[in-house]
């Protein structure tokens, strides 16, 4: 007789959304019983739209200027108000835009490690923050643990109790996990980030892993890509950006672990759709697709 599978693989689906017309935010609103993610093409910063179970919830909205296009983005996706939103950093290119984003929409709840920032960028975010009328604020570490929409949340960094130096290993990492998918967002964290998190009660294959710091060469670490192992790689970096991102190397070792990489700078938004076991992957621009 023969063996069944106890657990049958997850099934990657590529679709192009460009080829039906090419608008920004793909079909529209997300699918009822699903978890969508949508990597907005902010240039050279971060941005993803998390949508399940009709709760949407915002991690990050790029540089200043990218304010609006993620608001347009979140229309075109059927919100109109976020149950949260995550900043991960401070920096100008996670923060920027969410002082438009806290103007366009009413929000619930606001997350944040409260590792400090002294920039004009933040302290305008900060402003934003308190002008939110009605929003709980969430100073999250290593431990937390939520559910937005049905979707398991557990937070991964920065670890309680203290704070690594600088701001880029403090970043907010936030591991959702849906069936049996899984997906990390761990916005700019490099090396001691990644080495917590790898020796952290989290480890095992990601479905999604937004790769961290933009594929800089400091992060994705042989360590790390063995432990969290992605099937599904997305970089969030700009076209031609001065810091030569994604590095080589990274593009490298997320090959050597296994998987498929999309890139914002060469594919536009990138949105992943998953739904029991098939994960359904699709961009703005097919150019080089998978690339
Ligand atoms: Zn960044």
């Amino acid at each position: 007789m023969r063996r069944r599978a106890l657990a049958p693989a997850l099934v990657l689906v590529l679709l192009l959304f460009a080829a039906c017309g090419g608008v920004r935010g793909g079909a529209g609103p997300p699918p009822s019983g699903a978890l969508s993610v949508s990597f907005i093409d902010v240039g050279q910063g971060d941005s993803v739209l998390v949508q399940a179970g009709g709760e949407d919830y915002l991690v990050d909205a790029g540089n200043p200027e990218e304010g609006p296009v993620v608001v347009d983005f979140l229309r075109e996706r059927g919100v109109d108000d976020l149950e949260g939103l995550v900043s991960t950093s401070g920096d100008a290119d996670h923060a920027g835009g969410l002082a438009d984003v806290l103007e366009a929409f009413p929000v619930e709840r606001i997350y944040l490690s409260g590792y400090p920032k002294d920039t004009l960028t933040y302290a305008g975010f900060l402003r934003a923050v308190r002008a939110e009328e009605g929003a709980d604020v969430e100073r999250v570490r290593a431990g937390y643990r939520t559910e937005w929409g049905g979707v398991r949340v557990d937070v991964l960094n920065p670890p309680p109790g203290g704070y690594f130096s600088g701001s880029n290993d403090n970043s907010v990492a936030v591991l959702l996990t849906y069936g049996r998918a899984r997906v990390l967002l761990a916005g700019d964290a490099e090396r001691r980030a990644e080495e917590y998190m790898a020796g952290g009660p989290h480890t095992g294959p990601l479905t999604v892993l937004k790769v961290n710091h933009h594929g800089s060469e400091t992060s994705s670490g042989p360590l790390f890509l063995s432990r969290f192992r992605p099937k599904v790689a997305v970089i969030q970096c700009g076209r031609d950006n001065p810091y030569g991102h994604p590095d080589p190397e990274v593009l490298e070792r997320l090959r050597r672990v296994g998987a498929r990489v999309f890139r914002t700078d060469l594919h536009g938004d990138v949105i992943v759709t998953i739904r029991r076991d098939l994960v359904e992957v699709a961009v703005e621009r097919p150019a080089r697709a998978g690339a």
